[in-house]
């Protein structure tokens, strides 16, 4: 176990290393006068309820433009191969049957399969990596992996099919909160324990120095058996010594805390203001 964690540990520092070399290259484009953060956007209604991935765009001439597609394809060989790794080997379409659509979102299908040797279900997130960047895939991946908690969906393995990343997750057969608040109003009890079983799910994160970004009702997923979980860490953060704040504005609007929209440092608590905003869909049935 302690060697799996330590293993955990090393990816997850390569992988902010390999971030760290691109914020660098990114600075110095910057320093020589290169806009690279758009500036944070006015809410149009199709903002509103699709997250906003990190603006990491240049404006440049065409030396540097060449010199940062050279970086880009840099970067995205050195992920892939970091992707290679932690995977699963195998034939992921023999191992897994019956898939079934249950979801989409910005980034790729949720499929419902199940295990054909436990008969378990399983949710099968399939993200295309020529869509979604390798960087926001792996640190989903190597999060989820890594952050175990009873609040949090449990990963399972991983694979590489064609192009696309496939993430075997456990099954929430419940469905989102956000189909609960579309259609009903909830009871102020059942609002007092999301809020509760939210919180710890939140707390493990930030004790463990990861943003979620993303928190929304599409995003709280929930069993039969009463379990509340937090999903989707697509646009989480991993803080370090050297960067304990982020800037980027990034997240869905309406939940996104002001200093994320205004484009100021933020910290683990854009998370909590993200979760007041879930409190008002639970008690109103819009954000
Ligand atoms: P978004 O656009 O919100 O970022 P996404 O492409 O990152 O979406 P998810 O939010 O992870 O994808 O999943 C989309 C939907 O699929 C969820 O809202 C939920 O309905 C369903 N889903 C995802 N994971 C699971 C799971 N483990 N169990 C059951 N359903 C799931």
């Amino acid at each position: 176990m302690k060697a799996m964690e330590k293993r955990h540990q090393k990816e997850i520092k390569r992988m902010q290393e390999m971030q760290l070399q691109h914020r660098l290259a990114e600075k110095k484009q910057m320093d020589a006068g290169h806009a690279i953060e758009a500036p944070p956007a006015a809410a149009s209604s199709k903002e509103a309820s699709s997250p906003q991935p990190e603006n990491l765009s240049t404006s440049s001439s065409p030396s540097s433009s060449q010199e940062s597609e050279q970086r880009h394809q840099e970067g995205k060989k050195q992920c892939l191969q970091l992707l290679r790794r932690v995977v699963s080997v195998g034939n992921p379409e023999k191992k897994y049957t019956g898939c079934e659509i249950i979801g989409s979102g910005s980034f790729g299908t949720v499929y419902k399969a199940f295990d054909a040797a436990t008969g378990r279900a399983v949710a099968i997130k399939q993200i295309d990596l020529q869509h979604q960047g390798c960087e926001y895939v792996l640190r989903e991946l190597l999060v989820m992996r890594a952050k175990k908690n009873p609040n949090i969906i449990t990963y399972l393995e991983s694979y590489l099919v064609n192009g696309d990343v496939w993430l075997v997750l456990e099954y929430m057969d419940g469905g989102s909160l956000a189909e609960v608040v579309s259609q009903k109003r909830m009871l102020v009890g059942h609002i007092a324990t999301v809020c509760r079983e939210c919180l710890q799910g939140l707390a493990f994160l930030h004790a463990n120095k990861v943003i979620h970004r993303d928190i929304k009702s599409d995003n709280i997923l929930l069993g039969r058996d009463g379990s509340v979980k937090l999903a989707d860490f697509g646009l989480c953060a991993v803080l370090t010594p050297e960067r304990s704040q982020r800037k980027s504005t990034i997240g869905t609007t309406c939940w996104m805390a002001p200093e994320v929209v205004r484009g100021e440092p933020y910290g683990p608590k854009v998370d909590t203001w993200s979760l007041g905003i879930v409190g008002i869909e639970m008690t109103k049935g819009r954000p």
